[in-house]
Parts: C-alpha cells; structure tokens; sequence
C-alpha cells in the first residue's frame, strides 16, 4: 500500500485535538487510505499553510483562532459558512480550495439525534457571540426554530449577531426580557467553562421551561453552566455529540463515504 492521503487539523494551540484520534479511528475501521495529524498554525503562519495545503492535503479542519482568517485565503466558500462568517473544514472540489462549516449541522444533529429535541418551533437563548454562537443561531433558524434570545458579556456583539440573523427570529435577551416565552433549548457557546465561569444571564430560570435541554459546546472539563442546569432539574449536554456529528459530515467530505459514527465516538470517548 502507498503513502496514506495527508489529512490536518491545524489551529492554536492544537495539541488537545480529538479530532486525529477520531478521524484516524474511522480511516482504519473503513480500510479508506487517509490519515490525519494536528499541525500547530500561529495566525501569522496561516497564509503558508494555506499554501501548502493546497498540495499537501487532501482535507484540513480548521480550528480556533483561525475559522474566520482563513475564509479570504480561500478560491471558494460555501454559501452556508459565508453567512455563519466561520469556516472549519477545507476540501478540494473542482480544484479549487473550498471552506465548509460543518458546526451548524453538528448543532442541529446532536440536539436533534442526542439531546431529543425539536428544534422547530422551538425558542432558544445562545450565550455568546463568537464563531461557535453564531453557528448555532443559524443551525437554529435553519431548522426553523421559533425565536432565538442572545446574551453576551459584550453587549456589542450580541447586537451584532442579532442583526446578522436578521428579522423577526432573534431578540436580545436584556432588552426582552419581559417578553420571553418559555425556553426549550439553553446553549452556552462561551468559552467560560474553560475558566470554571457560569456565564448564564440572572433571572434564566425563570424562563425556563420544566422539560428543557441545556447544552455547553465546551467538552472535556467539568461545566458549572450545565451543574446548575442539572440542580435546575434540566436535562444536559455536553459538546462531545457536536463534535462528534461535524467531524462526521467533513469526513464524509473528505473521503465521500459515511462516517462509521459509533467507532468514531468510541475514539472520541477514550
Ligand atoms: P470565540 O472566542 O469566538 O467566542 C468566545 C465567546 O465566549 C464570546 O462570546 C465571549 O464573549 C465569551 N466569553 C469568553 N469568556 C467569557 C466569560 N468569562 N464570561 C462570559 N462570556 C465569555 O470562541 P468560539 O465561538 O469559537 O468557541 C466557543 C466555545 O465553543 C469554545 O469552548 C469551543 O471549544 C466550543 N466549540 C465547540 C464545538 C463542538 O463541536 N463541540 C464547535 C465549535 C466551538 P465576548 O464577546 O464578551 O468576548
């Protein structure tokens, strides 16, 4: 057999990656002839990677801080990751070198398949503002959830987000308090967990409606959002589905087969 196909994820700092143990995983279980490594990329290397990846690599996941710099390096963005604003997964189509965001389906997949959620009709509130947030709130109205509240320790960029999602579908959460209908669905898609902060809004669970899920897209630490969620009598999520569900679509982009999900979890898991 030849030289497995190069496949990267790249980011700063990406030494804690799950993603080549889980891609790697898959790869072997399907006999597909692929095989990805972490590249540690500072966002002044960025445009030389890009450069070498459109020679090296048959496919690159792109994460933080690097999911928005990266999009004008590119010969072509999908229409979905253009209006997210973020992409996080790069693959070859047509020969040109194109972004993808596959974090918006891997929302939508992990409410849907593991939080049991209906995500139509339903009225969320996303903490944050950042790439993942903004994600999320299309995953949302993609979906055609009913209303989406955000909250942001900057109130500027929830503005922002707000107004990027554009009509009737989303509202600031300190602005509308009194209107807010129960809520189905609480997302943080901060970074707070990573510094042992509940970032939720005063008064949310007065909101909050008895059979809700609480999701935190951080993984792999413990989560003092999701702890008062459960003491709340919430049902809870962490960000492992998600992770697991985007990096099932890229790889399916990457080698054009299904993604062996249950192998990919275990690898994720261990
Ligand atoms: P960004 O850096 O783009 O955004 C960070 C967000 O967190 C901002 O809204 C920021 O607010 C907020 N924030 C940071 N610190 C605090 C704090 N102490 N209190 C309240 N809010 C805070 O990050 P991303 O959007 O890229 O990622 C967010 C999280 O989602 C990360 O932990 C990432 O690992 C996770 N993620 C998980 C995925 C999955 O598949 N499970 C996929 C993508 C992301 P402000 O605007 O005020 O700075």
């Amino acid at each position: 057999m030849g030289n497995p196909v190069r496949l990267a994820v790249i980011g700063h700092p990406v030494a804690h990656s799950r993603s080549p143990a889980m891609h790697n995983a898959a790869c072997a279980a399907l006999g597909a002839p692929f095989r990805m490594e972490a590249i540690e990329v500072e966002p002044s290397g960025l445009p030389e990677f890009i450069r070498r990846a459109r020679v090296e690599f048959a496919g690159v996941s792109i994460t933080s801080p690097h999911k928005e710099a990266v999009i004008p390096l590119l010969d072509a963005v999908n229409p979905e990751a253009r209006s997210i604003g973020a992409v996080n997964c790069l693959f070859h189509m047509g020969g040109l070198l194109t972004g993808a965001n596959t974090d918006a389906s891997g929302f939508i997949q992990a409410c849907e398949r593991e939080g049991g959620v209906r995500l139509d009709g339903a009225r969320a509130l996303v903490i944050g503002a950042g790439g993942a947030a903004r994600a999320v709130v299309h995953g949302l109205a993609r979906r055609g959830a009913a209303r989406v509240w955000i909250a942001n320790r900057s109130p500027d960029r929830a503005r922002e987000l707000v107004a990027a999602a554009g009509g009737n579908h989303a509202a600031l959460w300190n602005e509308a308090e009194d209107a807010i209908e129960p809520l189905d669905l609480l997302v943080n898609a901060t970074t707070a967990s990573r510094q042992g902060i509940n970032p939720a809004p005063p008064g949310l669970f007065r909101h909050v409606s008895p059979r809700a899920l609480a999701m935190d897209l951080t993984y792999g630490r413990p989560s003092p959002f999701l702890g008062a969620c459960a003491a709340g009598g919430l049902g809870v999520m962490d960000g492992l589905p998600m992770l697991l569900y985007q990096a099932a679509e890229a790889f399916s982009f990457w080698t054009g087969r299904a993604a062996p999900l249950e192998v990919m979890r275990r690898a994720l898991e261990e």
